[in-house]
């Protein structure tokens, strides 16, 4: 099996051959087709699954190139997960030119600010320097269309999830939401009954 059959675009396909994805992983397979069309979802899945690129794809093949507010908003639990987030969104987005900033704690907030001045299609940052950002006016949120919590239940266990569900009251009303999680307790499930829309609960 192939990634040909959900319909993606020339330049996302010939992203996943120069990465050498030539077959979708199992999560890959269970989330792509349901995000293409826009649907919430609830996803349990485990690092080295291809979770990464599970959202990746369609956050890169829905983001229009021409808009210059972030589309996408991609909240994860530590500063390395970010980097790495980063990395995978501008591999996959390469010939979309999509433009990814990171958010993250200690490092100047100067240099952040400078960036999303500038065209950013995705943003990806550890809660506490996203919603320092939103609380500056300096993280624009009213284009946001597809938010992802990534790693939901480390969140919790690290003390962030007041501070995801304060992002999460900020972002515009019609938007996708992704919940990643290895685990469901009951804090992250009552994310999921408050803040999403009917999700479809995918394991793999
Ligand atoms: P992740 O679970 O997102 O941390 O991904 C684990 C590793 O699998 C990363 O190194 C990805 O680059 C790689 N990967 C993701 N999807 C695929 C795929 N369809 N084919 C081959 N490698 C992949």
């Amino acid at each position: 099996d192939t990634f040909n059959k959900f319909g993606l675009s020339e330049e996302i396909k010939r992203a996943l051959k120069d990465l050498n994805y030539q077959h979708p992983t199992e999560v890959q397979e269970k989330v792509i087709p349901s995000a293409l069309k826009k649907k919430d979802l609830v996803v349990k899945s485990q690092t080295g699954s291809g979770k990464t690129a599970s959202f990746g794809i369609p956050v890169c093949e829905l983001a229009e190139w021409e808009e210059n507010k972030p589309q996408a908003l991609i909240l994860t639990p530590t500063r390395e997960l970010a980097v790495q987030i980063k990395e995978d969104i501008t591999n996959i987005g390469r010939f979309k030119r999509i433009k990814a900033t990171v958010l993250i704690g200690q490092q100047p907030l100067k240099n952040q600010q400078l960036e999303l001045k500038q065209k950013t299609h995705v943003v990806i940052g550890t809660p506490g320097r996203v919603y320092d950002h939103i609380l500056k006016g300096t993280l624009l949120l009213d284009n946001i269309k597809f938010t992802v919590i990534d790693e939901a239940d480390e969140m919790l266990n690290m003390g962030f999830i007041d501070q995801v569900e304060s992002i999460i009251k900020e972002l515009p009303q019609n938007r996708v939401t992704s919940l990643y999680s290895a685990t469901i307790p009951e804090d992250v499930e009552e994310l999921t009954r408050k803040y999403m829309n009917n999700p479809i609960e995918i394991a793999a």
